[in-house]
């Protein structure tokens, strides 16, 4: 499977620092920011540094190294911002939209870390 990749999309403008963020995180392959747009009083992207546009994309074709580094960068992000079950607000959801269905707005894989309250049901019953 081809992906396709819009170098032009937000994450990637973070990533050259052409638009500023509040860094959480930043690793060799992977950099973590507040969300803009928070939507729990933790909300926290997590993001490749690699053009991957989601994450089977990443799954593909990333590098272990790669991989090593994300998986590994989510689960601090989530002690640094004391969202681990049995510490601080204790508990959290990892949140990775892919594509039309999944309501995926910036094309860059991102992982959203949530928490900081009782986060309720996973979805609305739609139909
Ligand atoms: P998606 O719907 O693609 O899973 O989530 C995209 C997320 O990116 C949204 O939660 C939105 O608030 C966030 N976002 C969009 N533009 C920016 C930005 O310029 N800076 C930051 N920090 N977050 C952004």
């Amino acid at each position: 499977m081809a992906y396709a990749y819009d170098d032009q999309n937000i994450f990637a403008k973070i990533l050259r620092g052409e638009i500023p963020n509040s860094t959480v995180l930043e690793t060799d392959h992977t950099l973590a920011f507040n969300d803009i747009q928070p939507q729990a009083p933790v909300h926290v992207l997590v993001i490749p540094k690699g053009a991957y546009v989601n994450h089977d994309h990443f799954a593909a074709e990333a590098s272990d190294a790669e991989i090593a580094d994300y998986t590994r960068a989510i689960g601090q992000v989530c002690q640094m911002v004391s969202v681990t079950p049995g510490a601080g607000d204790g508990g959290y959801r990892l949140i990775s939209n892919a594509g039309d269905a999944g309501v995926q707005e910036v094309p860059h894989l991102h992982v959203h870390v949530l928490g900081g309250r009782v986060l309720g049901r996973m979805l609305e019953k739609a139909d």
